[in-house]
């Protein structure tokens, strides 16, 4: 079976600007193969394995050709592959090659397009491509001198009405400034240039055609950058939208999107994840229905593992009638209610009542962790695996943690290096057992919230500006 190779856009780097299409061959792929630009956020939900030609163990770049030869491979072993490129697959970074290598070797394959920074990231930064009183074309240029040595012809770019975007081009700033003068454009036309376009490290600097490499330089702006020259430049003073959180980078441990990161998202934060824990499921024997019992339940998970058992033997939660159900917190509580099942009270862990036998019923670690009464059955249903990460977290710049759980995962998950780093990030904790966890973890700047969207907005807010002693341009 021959496999499949998709040229997918991954768009200028907010992994929220990929198209529907690219999601959808993310999530189907065996492979993906990307690129250094390529924001590793975009594929955290996808399974497939994943390849980075930016760069190996040893740092040197994988050729083109090894490139080429690896889709090729891939494809032939019948895998579905995803080559990921920055932005468009078409704009520069010899995509056009690939595919034409494809071709040659009878590969299938498809091109889903991607935004290109060259167009998006301008807009990031507040400035319109063209402009009815402004620009009427756009010119796309790539700054990086090619290995044949073909020049440029800087006499037409220079003399071109409309805006100009270099591509690649930080290496080559006093060059393209020198020639675009040289070859007529007045040294007064404005310029920016707009670094990590919609990434949390955006940045961005204006200035014109004699100054900007002396601003470029102390504001020590490198590459990856889009190099903007035009009037169009001029409207960023008016157009350019900053956001409460905007160049903030939060880490919230769920495993898929949530509520909570689309809503610190709409104001301007970049928001990543880390993998919770994995459940596994552990057998047990099923107690005898009919017989009066008192189920205390540690953790609701448990529990609906528990009814999935049942149900799996043919028996719903009706059958569980003559059973008094009792919780150990309000989490449990409210959860199991979710399920359609209304508890008959809460009870403290240690003081459970003496006289009657009674099942508890939990996950493995924690179960194994507490003590327990002498008249006390135990079913153990799960087990939590820790799923371990390489995350980098000086990367970020604050924490959200909705529960304890979720604080115990990722100190389970992390190298102790990594830990030291944690322990010093600002965090908010949502509740007071959370806080707590979090304190237990050792983390130092710890704030207590509710739930409540906009507390939590305000108190992010408030823990990172007082964090924060550089004020990033956007
Ligand atoms: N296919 C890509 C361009 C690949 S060439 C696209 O359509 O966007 C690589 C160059 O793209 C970089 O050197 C830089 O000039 C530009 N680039 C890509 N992503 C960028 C980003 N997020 N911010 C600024 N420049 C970016």
């Amino acid at each position: 079976m021959s496999g499949f190779v998709s040229l997918v856009g991954a768009g200028p780097g907010d992994p929220e600007l990929l198209t529907v299409l690219g999601r959808r061959r993310l999530l189907e792929a065996d492979v993906i193969v990307y690129d250094r630009l390529v924001n590793p956020s975009l594929f955290m939900m996808s399974s497939a394995d994943k390849v980075d030609v930016g760069k190996m163990p040893n740092h040197h770049k994988f050729s083109q050709y090894k490139i080429n030869e690896l889709l090729v491979e891939l494809a032939t072993q019948g895998k579905r592959v995803v080559r990921l490129k920055a932005g468009d697959p078409y704009v520069f970074g010899r995509g056009g090659e690939e595919a034409q290598y494809l071709c040659a070797h009878h590969i299938d394959y498809e091109v889903v397009p991607g935004i290109t920074s060259a167009i998006a990231g301008l807009a990031a930064a507040g400035i319109p491509i063209t402009h009815r009183d402004m620009a009427s074309s756009f010119h796309i240029i790539t700054g990086h001198r090619k290995a044949n040595g073909r020049q440029l012809d800087w006499a037409n770019v220079a003399q071109q009405e409309g805006t100009l975007v270099f591509l690649m081009g930080m290496k080559q700033l006093p060059v393209i400034v020198d020639e675009l003068v040289k070859n007529g454009r007045p040294a007064d036309s404005a310029v920016a240039i707009i670094q990590w376009a919609t990434r949390w490290q955006q940045r961005t600097v204006t200035g014109n055609l004699s100054n900007i490499v002396e601003i470029a330089n102390q504001a020590q702006i490198g590459a990856p950058a889009l190099i903007v020259v035009g009037e169009v430049v001029k409207l960023r003073d008016e157009l350019n939208v900053r956001l409460p959180l905007s160049g903030k980078h939060i880490l919230i441990p769920y495993k898929v999107n949530s509520k909570l990161s689309e809503l610190l998202k709409d104001q301007g934060a970049s928001v990543d994840y880390f993998e919770r824990s994995t459940k596994q499921p552990l057998p047990f024997d099923i107690p005898d229905l009919d017989k009066p019992e008192t189920l205390v339940i540690e953790d609701a998970e448990a529990f609906k593992v528990f009814l999935d058992v049942l149900l799996a033997h043919n028996i719903d939660s009706r059958r569980l009638n003559k059973w008094r159900l009792l919780v150990t917190n309000t989490v449990a509580q409210s959860r199991i209610r979710q399920l359609g099942i209304i508890t008959d009270g809460l009870i403290v862990r240690n003081q459970l009542p003496k006289a009657d036998a009674i099942i508890v019923i939990g996950e493995a670690n924690q179960l194994a962790r507490e003590k327990f009464a002498e008249n006390e059955t135990q079913i153990v249903t799960y087990k939590r695996v820790p799923v371990t990460h390489e995350i980098d977290l000086n990367d970020f710049h604050g924490v959200v943690f909705p529960s304890s759980l979720a604080v115990q995962d990722l100190f389970a998950g992390i190298s102790d290096e990594a830990k030291k780093q944690l322990v010093t990030l600002p965090c908010l904790a949502m509740g007071r057992h959370v806080l707590k966890q979090c304190q237990q973890n050792g983390m130092q700047k710890v704030q207590l919230t509710s739930a409540e969207p906009e507390e939590i907005i305000a108190k992010l807010k408030g823990v990172l500006d007082d964090e924060s002693n550089s004020v990033i341009d956007r």
